[in-house]
Protein backbone atom coordinates (compact mmCIF):
# COMPACT_ATOMS: atom_id res chain seq x y z
CA UNK A 1 0.00 0.00 0.00
CA UNK A 2 1.32 3.66 -0.93
CA UNK A 3 3.00 5.74 1.96
CA UNK A 4 0.94 8.71 2.31
CA UNK A 5 2.17 12.26 1.21
CA UNK A 6 2.46 14.67 4.19
CA UNK A 7 -0.39 16.77 3.00
CA UNK A 8 -2.06 13.57 2.75
CA UNK A 9 -1.45 12.71 6.37
CA UNK A 10 -2.11 15.89 7.88
CA UNK A 11 -5.51 16.05 6.53
CA UNK A 12 -5.69 12.07 8.17
CA UNK A 13 -4.43 13.40 11.57
CA UNK A 14 -7.61 16.57 11.33
CA UNK A 15 -10.50 13.80 10.40
CA UNK A 16 -9.09 11.27 13.16
CA UNK A 17 -8.85 14.26 15.92
CA UNK A 18 -12.66 15.16 14.97
CA UNK A 19 -13.58 11.18 15.68
CA UNK A 20 -11.64 10.95 18.23
CA UNK A 21 -13.40 14.16 19.95
CA UNK A 22 -16.56 13.02 19.50
CA UNK A 23 -15.56 9.42 20.41
CA UNK A 24 -14.21 10.45 24.06
CA UNK A 25 -15.24 13.59 24.49
CA UNK A 26 -14.38 13.59 28.52
CA UNK A 27 -10.70 12.15 27.32
CA UNK A 28 -8.57 12.75 30.97
CA UNK A 29 -5.15 10.96 32.06
CA UNK A 30 -5.17 8.08 34.41
CA UNK A 31 -2.04 9.02 36.40
CA UNK A 32 -3.02 10.86 39.63
CA UNK A 33 -0.90 13.67 40.62
CA UNK A 34 -0.73 17.22 41.79
CA UNK A 35 2.64 18.58 40.79
CA UNK A 36 5.47 18.35 38.43
CA UNK A 37 7.26 16.04 40.89
CA UNK A 38 4.71 13.76 41.46
CA UNK A 39 4.00 13.45 37.62
CA UNK A 40 7.96 13.05 36.92
CA UNK A 41 7.60 10.01 39.58
CA UNK A 42 4.14 8.86 38.27
CA UNK A 43 6.04 8.49 34.77
CA UNK A 44 9.02 6.43 35.97
CA UNK A 45 6.78 4.67 37.79
CA UNK A 46 4.78 3.85 35.15
CA UNK A 47 7.21 1.79 32.85
CA UNK A 48 5.76 -1.41 31.90
CA UNK A 49 3.13 -1.04 34.67
CA UNK A 50 -0.34 0.17 34.37
CA UNK A 51 -1.45 3.29 35.35
CA UNK A 52 -4.00 1.81 38.01
CA UNK A 53 -1.12 0.38 39.81
CA UNK A 54 1.24 3.74 39.53
CA UNK A 55 -2.06 5.34 41.31
CA UNK A 56 -2.47 2.72 44.07
CA UNK A 57 1.45 2.61 45.49
CA UNK A 58 1.64 6.93 44.83
CA UNK A 59 -1.58 7.10 47.00
CA UNK A 60 0.30 5.85 50.26
CA UNK A 61 4.08 6.97 48.41
CA UNK A 62 2.96 10.47 48.15
CA UNK A 63 1.84 10.43 51.86
CA UNK A 64 4.76 9.20 53.39
CA UNK A 65 6.79 11.71 51.10
CA UNK A 66 4.75 14.76 49.98
CA UNK A 67 7.78 16.66 48.74
CA UNK A 68 11.07 15.90 46.28
CA UNK A 69 12.69 16.87 49.53
CA UNK A 70 11.64 14.02 51.63
CA UNK A 71 12.40 11.50 48.43
CA UNK A 72 16.15 12.96 48.14
CA UNK A 73 15.76 12.93 52.21
CA UNK A 74 14.54 9.04 52.63
CA UNK A 75 17.25 5.85 52.33
CA UNK A 76 17.24 4.03 49.02
CA UNK A 77 16.15 0.99 50.72
CA UNK A 78 13.18 2.96 52.30
CA UNK A 79 11.89 4.24 48.48
CA UNK A 80 12.79 0.76 47.64
CA UNK A 81 10.51 -0.96 50.20
CA UNK A 82 7.98 1.66 49.72
CA UNK A 83 7.47 1.18 45.64
CA UNK A 84 8.23 -2.73 46.08
CA UNK A 85 4.41 -3.59 44.64
CA UNK A 86 6.02 -1.94 41.22
CA UNK A 87 7.47 -4.05 38.74
CA UNK A 88 11.49 -3.12 38.44
CA UNK A 89 11.11 -1.54 41.53
CA UNK A 90 15.11 -1.63 42.40
CA UNK A 91 16.10 0.26 39.51
CA UNK A 92 12.79 2.74 39.95
CA UNK A 93 14.01 3.31 43.08
CA UNK A 94 17.24 4.06 42.23
CA UNK A 95 15.88 6.20 39.64
CA UNK A 96 13.42 8.35 42.10
CA UNK A 97 16.07 8.83 44.50
CA UNK A 98 18.55 9.74 41.83
CA UNK A 99 15.92 12.00 40.37
CA UNK A 100 15.15 13.41 43.83
CA UNK A 101 18.68 14.27 44.65
CA UNK A 102 19.31 16.30 41.38
CA UNK A 103 16.42 18.11 41.61
CA UNK A 104 16.81 19.36 44.90
CA UNK A 105 20.64 20.04 44.81
CA UNK A 106 20.64 21.45 41.02
CA UNK A 107 17.32 23.12 40.61
CA UNK A 108 16.59 24.62 44.30
CA UNK A 109 13.63 21.62 44.44
CA UNK A 110 11.83 22.57 41.28
CA UNK A 111 11.45 19.94 38.15
CA UNK A 112 13.42 21.62 35.27
CA UNK A 113 10.96 22.34 31.90
CA UNK A 114 13.63 22.10 29.22
CA UNK A 115 14.24 18.72 27.57
CA UNK A 116 17.76 18.54 28.22
CA UNK A 117 17.41 19.08 31.65
CA UNK A 118 14.52 16.44 32.23
CA UNK A 119 16.53 13.35 30.12
CA UNK A 120 19.80 14.14 31.96
CA UNK A 121 17.48 12.76 35.41
CA UNK A 122 17.78 9.04 35.99
CA UNK A 123 15.17 7.11 34.58
CA UNK A 124 13.88 10.01 32.37
CA UNK A 125 13.58 9.15 29.14
CA UNK A 126 11.41 10.82 25.42
CA UNK A 127 8.26 9.55 26.62
CA UNK A 128 8.50 10.92 30.34
CA UNK A 129 10.15 14.24 29.33
CA UNK A 130 7.31 14.78 27.13
CA UNK A 131 4.69 14.15 30.14
CA UNK A 132 5.73 16.60 32.58
CA UNK A 133 6.70 19.45 29.84
CA UNK A 134 3.19 18.68 27.76
CA UNK A 135 0.74 17.94 30.97
CA UNK A 136 2.29 19.56 33.82
CA UNK A 137 3.91 22.83 31.85
CA UNK A 138 1.83 23.15 28.96
CA UNK A 139 4.97 23.35 26.40
CA UNK A 140 3.83 20.92 23.10
CA UNK A 141 4.88 17.52 23.49
CA UNK A 142 3.66 14.41 22.16
CA UNK A 143 4.05 11.19 24.25
CA UNK A 144 4.68 8.37 22.57
CA UNK A 145 4.31 4.95 25.03
CA UNK A 146 4.17 1.61 23.27
CA UNK A 147 0.05 2.70 22.44
CA UNK A 148 0.94 5.08 20.86
CA UNK A 149 3.35 4.64 18.68
CA UNK A 150 1.53 1.40 18.13
CA UNK A 151 -1.28 2.69 17.06
CA UNK A 152 0.20 6.17 15.26
CA UNK A 153 1.63 3.71 13.08
CA UNK A 154 -1.28 1.15 12.23
CA UNK A 155 -3.48 4.93 11.28
CA UNK A 156 -1.00 5.89 9.11
CA UNK A 157 0.59 9.00 10.12
CA UNK A 158 3.70 7.07 11.50
CA UNK A 159 6.42 4.67 10.18
CA UNK A 160 9.38 4.64 12.54
CA UNK A 161 9.51 2.33 15.37
CA UNK A 162 11.72 4.49 17.90
CA UNK A 163 9.94 6.56 20.42
CA UNK A 164 11.42 10.19 19.52
CA UNK A 165 11.49 9.48 15.69
CA UNK A 166 7.57 9.26 15.84
CA UNK A 167 7.32 12.18 18.11
CA UNK A 168 8.74 13.90 15.60
CA UNK A 169 7.03 12.28 12.63
CA UNK A 170 3.91 13.17 14.68
CA UNK A 171 5.13 16.73 15.50
CA UNK A 172 4.43 17.40 11.51
CA UNK A 173 1.14 16.20 11.15
CA UNK A 174 -0.87 16.77 14.06
CA UNK A 175 -1.62 20.47 14.87
CA UNK A 176 0.38 21.53 17.84
CA UNK A 177 -2.31 22.28 19.93
CA UNK A 178 -3.11 18.88 19.46
CA UNK A 179 0.01 17.47 20.58
CA UNK A 180 -0.52 17.14 24.10
CA UNK A 181 -3.73 14.87 24.09
CA UNK A 182 -3.14 12.87 20.92
CA UNK A 183 -1.30 10.88 23.59
CA UNK A 184 -3.62 10.81 25.81
CA UNK A 185 -6.12 9.66 22.58
CA UNK A 186 -4.04 7.09 21.72
CA UNK A 187 -3.50 5.16 25.25
CA UNK A 188 -7.80 5.13 25.41
CA UNK A 189 -7.96 3.95 22.05
CA UNK A 190 -5.71 1.19 22.55
CA UNK A 191 -7.55 0.56 26.22
CA UNK A 192 -11.22 0.56 24.50
CA UNK A 193 -10.50 -0.70 20.29
CA UNK A 194 -6.95 -1.03 19.53
CA UNK A 195 -5.35 -3.92 22.07
CA UNK A 196 -1.80 -4.59 21.42
CA UNK A 197 -3.13 -8.37 20.84
CA UNK A 198 -6.49 -7.79 19.57
CA UNK A 199 -7.40 -5.00 16.88
CA UNK A 200 -11.16 -4.52 17.57
CA UNK A 201 -11.40 -3.34 13.53
CA UNK A 202 -14.93 -4.49 12.94
CA UNK A 203 -16.02 -1.76 15.53
CA UNK A 204 -13.55 0.84 15.69
CA UNK A 205 -14.90 4.38 15.64
CA UNK A 206 -11.69 5.00 13.67
CA UNK A 207 -11.59 1.94 11.07
CA UNK A 208 -13.02 4.16 8.22
CA UNK A 209 -10.23 6.13 8.37
CA UNK A 210 -7.33 3.90 9.50
CA UNK A 211 -4.70 2.69 7.08
CA UNK A 212 -4.71 -0.92 8.64
CA UNK A 213 -7.87 -2.25 7.95
CA UNK A 214 -7.43 -0.97 3.82
CA UNK A 215 -4.62 -3.58 3.88
CA UNK A 216 -5.69 -6.60 2.07
CA UNK A 217 -4.47 -9.43 3.94
CA UNK A 218 -6.51 -7.39 6.83
CA UNK A 219 -9.28 -7.08 4.75
CA UNK A 220 -10.17 -10.65 3.88
CA UNK A 221 -9.43 -11.38 7.56
CA UNK A 222 -12.22 -8.13 7.95
CA UNK A 223 -14.86 -9.60 5.83
CA UNK A 224 -14.40 -13.69 6.88
CA UNK A 225 -14.81 -11.90 10.39
CA UNK A 226 -17.74 -9.76 9.57
CA UNK A 227 -19.25 -13.07 8.15
CA UNK A 228 -18.90 -15.44 10.98
CA UNK A 229 -20.91 -12.47 13.30
CA UNK A 230 -23.75 -12.65 11.05
CA UNK A 231 -23.66 -16.17 10.82
CA UNK A 232 -23.50 -16.19 14.70
CA UNK A 233 -26.18 -12.98 14.68
CA UNK A 234 -23.78 -10.78 16.47
CA UNK A 235 -24.95 -7.68 14.18
S1 LIG B 1 -9.32 0.20 12.77
FE1 LIG B 1 -8.31 -1.49 13.81
S2 LIG B 1 -6.12 -1.08 13.64
FE2 LIG B 1 -7.21 0.84 13.17
S3 LIG B 1 -7.31 1.93 15.12
FE3 LIG B 1 -9.18 0.76 14.93
S4 LIG B 1 -8.79 -1.17 15.99
FE4 LIG B 1 -6.82 -0.20 15.59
Amino acid sequence: MARLSLKEKKELALKLISTLEQTYPNLEMTLKYSDAWELLVGGILGAQTTDEQVNRVTKILFVDYPTVYDFAAASLDQITKAIRTVGLYRNKAKFLHGSAKIIVDKYDGIVPQAREDLLSLPGVGPKVASLVRGDYYKIPAVVVDTHCGRISRLLGLATKTDPRDIELELMKVLPENDWIRWGHFMVTHGREYCKARCRNCLICPLAELCRYPKHKKVQKELIAARQQNQEDGCF
